[in-house]
């Protein structure tokens, strides 16, 4: 009979949590890197490169792929004749762990959690506590399913009760449009059908942890309905033309997954779940014999890309005005230089309060840009740690008031804003631009210095000014309203319908 020693599964687990802060499962990024090769929108394939190069400089930095470093989901299937060694739960192992891998000082985590989450919502201060899923099985070892979910993908999740007559593929590729780039495609979709509700969001979730394999399945064929569902989805999902990061190609998911179990005569219970491109999980096997060390990935799986800046305009932000920003379109690409602001849901809040009770601001907002980023503490020598953006549309409510009474010029944040936002922006004459979701350890390298301009306590959330560098951008919403996550999806879309020669010929979407 297998012992599992208390610190043997708490170590395990936060080297776990560690490991896929920086490493990306091997069979999603060779799938992201095939995903680079075949995308013929020079957009999607600019975002898809920033995905691959940022995930070679995490792997090599031992440093986070994204700024979100997520809420850990951790799933243990142990053993009815495993025997425990230890003086706490489950829970409270997980929670050890947890703490322990997000405060590891030569790689600190970001902590997200929040307590009181409809009231204060207090951040926890080390991500705990976990979210756990555990399950008894035949056998005497303990297996674990470490995962790291960030915020944008699961925001993104879908749970409904269908009639039974009702088409899961229909429903399907009714929400998808609906997730726009927010879950920061491309990445996974996986299917839960059937149980309950809650069962169906299990099977979804258990299903992103599977590992890539569609091309496998497309390879021998499919041998059951949910496997025939899985390919049709794949299909029929990239032919939206939705692509990287909302910005219109070839592919939108690298996967699909799909599970089901049996139901209610009366119900049919569907959870759609995403993966972002920020994809982290790893799974070991306890047996008694001590802790795990889960095995680094060869760097040559990572391809050596460069960037190519060859057509991005150069952006002073410090002399920047507004007729400049006018001539921008949507789809331009800039490299941003000079100070940059930050700020995000707390403090938007904090402004529009302070314009709302007619106070004078902290920070003077005109002519200025401002980066949605709630960045990794730094360690070592790092000005600032990953600092990829965060998805635009929690600011949309505040964009006319930034716009029309602080003066704001433009934003930078990822994924769409929403139809009331872009006429702010178009009224105003101002810009939106999008950073890559997921490429976050690469856009602070751009960061050249940082201080606190305003709301100290906020932590990740208070303003900052950033000195940036050749901060690679696009224009997603310019000044007339044009904006590139309409435009880019519909030409996709048409030219996938079209054929693979139509689809050559739909750049510069
Ligand atoms: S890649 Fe996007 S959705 Fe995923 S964790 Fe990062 S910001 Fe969130």
């Amino acid at each position: 009979m297998a012992t599992i020693r208390q610190d043997d599964f708490i170590q395990s687990v936060a080297d776990a949590l560690q490991f896929i802060s920086y490493y990306h499962p091997t069979d999603f990024l060779q799938a992201m890197r095939r995903a680079y090769e075949r995308e013929a929108s020079p957009a999607a394939k600019d975002a898809l490169a920033q995905i691959l190069i940022n995930s070679r400089m995490a792997a090599e930095g031992h440093r986070p792929i994204c700024q979100d470093t997520g809420s850990a989901v951790i799933f243990v299937r142990a053993g009815m004749n495993a025997r425990w060694d230890t003086t706490m739960s489950i829970q409270q192992m997980c929670d050890e762990a947890v703490r322990r891998a997000y405060t590891y000082p030569q790689n600190i985590l970001r902590a997200s959690m929040l307590a009181d989450p409809a009231g204060k919502r207090v951040n926890t201060g080390d991500n705990t506590p976990a979210i756990v899923h555990f399950d008894l099985v035949p056998g005497e070892q303990v297996e674990v399913f470490v995962s790291a979910k960030g915020g944008g993908s699961d925001n993104k999740s879908k749970v409904a009760m269908l009639l039974p007559g009702d088409s899961v593929v229909d429903w399907v590729l009714q929400m998808v449009p609906t997730m726009g780039a927010d879950w920061c495609p491309p990445g996974i979709l996986s299917l839960g059908i059937g149980g309950s509700p809650e069962k169906a969001a299990m099977l979804a979730k258990w299903g992103l942890m599977e590992p890539v394999n569609i091309d496998e399945l497309k390879a021998r064929g499919p041998a059951t309905p949910a496997e025939e569902l899985r390919l049709e989805l794949f299909e029929k999902v990239n032919a939206l033309g939705i692509g990287a990061q909302g910005l219109g190609g070839l592919t939108t998911v690298l996967d699909v997954k799909v599970a089901d179990l049996p139901s209610h005569a009366a119900s049919k219970p569907v959870a759609l779940l995403p993966n972002c491109a920020a994809t982290r999980h790893a799974h070991f096997v306890l047996d008694g014999s001590g802790p795990v060390a889960l095995e680094p990935p060869s760097l040559d799986l990572y391809p050596k890309l460069a960037l190519d800046f060859s057509t991005s305009r150069r952006v002073n932000l410090d002399t920047i005005t507004p007729a400049e920003v006018q001539t921008w379109r949507s789809g331009d690409r800039l490299l941003l230089t000079g100070k940059l602001l930050t700020g995000r849901d707390a403090a938007h809040q904090r402004i529009t309060d302070i314009m709302a009770r007619g106070e004078k601001l902290p920070v003077d907002f005109r002519n200025r840009f401002i980066y949605y980023v709630g960045p990794v503490d730094p360690v070592g020598d790092e000005v600032v740690g990953p600092a990829g953006p965060t998805t635009s549309s929690r600011m949309d409510r505040f964009v006319e008031p930034m716009l029309a009474q602080a003066g704001l010029l433009g934003m930078v944040g990822k994924s769409e804003r929403g139809p009331a936002a872009v006429e702010s922006i178009r009224k105003h004459k101002a810009v939106y631009c999008i950073a890559v979701g997921g490429a976050a350890y690469l856009v602070s390298k751009s960061i050249r210095a940082s201080r606190v301009l305003a709301f100290p306590e906020l932590g990740m959330e208070a303003i900052y000014e950033f000195e940036v560098k050749d901060m690679p951008v696009t224009v997603a919403v310019d000044a007339a309203g044009g904006a590139i996550h309409r435009t880019g999806p519909a030409t996709w879309k048409l030219a996938i319908e079209k054929g693979a020669g139509a689809a050559q010929q739909a750049a510069p979407a």
